[in-house]
């Protein structure tokens, strides 16, 4: 039997659970993913056996959160080919962009510079930089889309200048499923010397990112959509970058010396680290990797990509449904719409209530990307997003419930 083939879904105890009277089917995997015992267990092991503040004490708790912690930062390591004073722990993509907004933009952004985003992005790799494009009087740029929503690679060779000194961009559309191309993005960025952040948060759960392959100067990502807990995510970036770049958070933890003439700042990765960090959910999160290890990301990486393309195939096939970047490369999710016989938009949300109705869920609106839906002209979608534990089953059962849901609002 595949090992995928529904046997997962017993690892995680919430998917056993009933939503409306049905057995949860639960599509929103790339809003945040559900946990795996592993990592509710190590959680309950944290705080029930070891829990201490870290790098502070001589006393014994304190030495094995810390030793967990820093073990915890070498598996994230190991995971993305990074060294380990490479990877910072932050609270989650957000915070780790607007982290290196502020550090980034403070130390190397000036009057009329330039930062590349695209027109796909997630918020937050849009206003942490219309925000330092505000407070350094500098200038956002968007790379287009083409017509059938991918990036306009031409476009954005066009747009760089040598006042552009960053380019961020998601490598997974978190609305429309698309794989990005980040390697070319960054080729081209490079010719001209400039650096590259990648919002990695709905790419690193579904394909094997290896940050030298890759050869991008920052990487971003959260834990809780990689089976991990809410609260940690990472800043990945290159020891070049971080050596040159200041702390982005002053505290305890991130400095060396504290006088008043003068602070000096802790060695990398604590520089980046101020105050008290998450060492029970980056322990929690390493065991969530050795998860993802032991059943291997490439072989996940090929079971979403056969539920995506399912997920197409089915729903395709109900009338007036509109797919988004239809038979594109995709990574985890979909985006559609549902249209009445009078050519009017069925509005997604009443289409996801009435399948959270039937134990379905999936997330509508506009998934916290609103200049993309405004490209797209609608005032939101239904994105149906899968993590290892789905199977066809699963959407088998969204597409009843979905023929369902349309026969009511039709
Ligand atoms: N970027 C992308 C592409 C995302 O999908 C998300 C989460 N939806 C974020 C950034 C923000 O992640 P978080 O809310 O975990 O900080």
């Amino acid at each position: 039997m595949d090992k995928f083939d529904g046997m997962r879904k017993e690892d995680f105890p919430i998917l056993s659970e009933s939503v409306h009277g049905r057995k949860l089917v639960y599509l929103d995997n790339a809003a945040t993913t559900q946990k795996p015992q592993v990592v509710l267990d190590a959680i309950v092991e944290g705080y029930s056996k070891w829990n201490a503040n870290v790098h502070r004490g001589v006393h014994h708790l304190s030495q094995v959160a810390t030793e967990k912690h820093e073990q915890a930062r070498k598996k994230v390591a190991e995971w993305l080919n990074a060294a380990a004073e490479e990877v910072i722990f932050t609270k989650g993509t957000t915070d780790s962009i607007n982290m290196l907004a502020r550090s980034f933009g403070d130390a190397m952004v000036n009057e009329g510079d330039e930062i590349i985003v695209s027109q796909l992005e997630h918020h937050s790799n849009i206003v942490p930089w219309q925000m330092l494009c505000e407070r350094k009087k500098a200038i956002l740029k968007v790379i287009p889309l083409r017509e059938d929503l991918s990036i306009d690679i031409e476009a954005f060779k066009e747009m760089l200048n040598e006042r552009t000194r960053l380019v961020s961009v998601a490598q997974v559309s978190n609305v429309l499923g698309i794989v990005n191309p980040v390697e070319e993005i960054i080729h081209y960025a490079h010719a001209k010397h400039i650096p590259v952040c990648v919002d990695g948060a709905q790419s690193v759960p579904h394909l094997a990112v290896d940050v030298k392959k890759l050869d991008c100067d920052f990487l971003v990502f959260s834990a809780h959509k990689m089976y991990g807990p809410t609260g940690l995510g990472v800043l990945y970036g290159k020891k070049e970058w971080l050596d040159k770049l200041p702390p982005a958070e002053g505290g305890g933890e991130m400095i060396e010396h504290v006088r008043w003439d003068k602070t000096t700042y802790n060695v990398l990765p604590y520089k980046f680290e101020a105050g008290t960090p998450n060492y029970i959910g980056s322990y929690a999160f390493s065991k969530a990797i050795e998860y993802v290890q032991e059943l291997g990301i490439e072989d996940i990486a090929k079971h979403e990509e056969e539920l995506v393309e399912y997920i197409e195939e089915r729903v395709s096939r109900l009338e007036r449904v509109k797919i988004y970047a239809a038979g594109q490369k995709k990574a985890g999710a979909v985006s559609f719409n549902v249209y009445r016989a009078d050519g009017g938009l069925i509005h997604p949300f009443d289409v996801g209530v009435l399948l959270d109705r039937q134990g379905v869920a999936v997330r509508t609106g506009h998934h916290c990307a609103e200049p993309l839906i405004e490209h797209l002209g609608v005032p939101g979608t239904l994105r149906a997003s899968v993590g290892l534990y789905n199977t066809k089953e699963d959407i088998d059962k969204l597409v009843a419930a979905l023929e369902r849901a349309i026969m009511m609002l039709e």
